[in-house]
């Protein structure tokens, strides 16, 4: 099977060498994943580098065309859509926001147009979804059902499923919108047992899911570099070994992705 995995984030070397290109690609060879969705780092992870992380991940990945790059955005400026166009015009296909980590509301006035821009452009966003040291009113998973209700083609994936205490809330978001089909459960750091316990849903909670939302609004993610090779196997191990049928499993790891994205499976 072609694993295509989301959510990896990548880091200049100079910045966290454990979270490098090269570092990722190391990965995906031991775990055999074809092809993954790089993130750009968020612009405070670079600031002493001075440079403008879209651009610097756009330039890296023109020599790695089995990674997907998505951008990220600097809530600090005002140009917020614009900041999407410029996103897309790198190629990059989605963003990856980070509510809690970014501390912004997801349904702040200053997003708006950003959301507006992004469904208009077919960008995918990933949003971290769970609980993340920040006030949890801004970034509560129920939010994304208004996000859904105002921007019905605005594509998105709930990160973590909201993890373990959002799990169920994150649930009746994606139930209450299957019909539009725009609204996906990243499967994301939620396998492992032993690590991210707060993010844990175990794999009765996956054949939940399927049966529930079907395997084609789940995606399966990376968390690089928060999760090693290891970890990474593990989660693929327990997909892989989920009661669903083989087509389930194809477009959790990867089909989905490569449909939403366009890439070729
Ligand atoms: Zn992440």
């Amino acid at each position: 099977m072609d694993i295509f995995a989301n959510h990896a984030h990548v880091f200049p070397r100079e910045v966290r060498p454990e979270g490098s290109i090269e570092t990722l690609l190391r990965l995906m060879d031991k775990c055999q994943i074809k092809r993954a969705v790089a993130f750009a780092p968020f612009i405070d992870q670079v600031k002493d580098l001075g440079i403008d992380p879209n651009e610097w991940l756009a330039q890296e990945l023109e020599k790695h065309d089995n990674i997907c790059g998505f951008g990220t955005i600097d809530l600090d400026k005002p140009d917020l859509a614009k900041q999407a166009e410029t996103i897309a015009n790198l190629g990059f296909k989605g963003v990856k926001l980070h509510p809690a980590y970014q501390q912004f509301n997801i349904l702040a006035d200053e997003l708006k147009d950003f959301y507006a821009a992004a469904e208009e452009l077919g960008l995918l966003l990933c949003f971290h979804l769970g609980v993340h040291w920040h006030r949890i009113k801004d970034y509560h998973p129920l939010l994304c059902d208004e996000l859904a209700h105002f921007y019905p083609n605005l594509k998105f994936t709930m990160e973590h499923v909201g993890g373990l205490s959002f799990f169920l809330d994150a649930l009746a978001v994606l139930t209450n919108n299957l019909e539009g089909g725009n609204v996906y459960a990243g499967i994301t750091s939620v396998l492992n047992k032993s690590f991210n316990q707060l993010w844990y849903l175990g794999p009765e909670r996956m054949e939940l899911l399927v049966s529930l939302i079907g395997s084609k609004q789940m995606i399966f993610g990376l968390d690089f570099p928060y999760n090693d090779a290891y970890r990474v196997q593990e989660a693929i191990d327990v997909i892989m070994g989920l009661d669903i049928s083989a087509e389930d499993k194809a477009n959790i790891l990867g089909r989905n992705l490569a449909r939403l994205l366009d890439v070729a499976d």
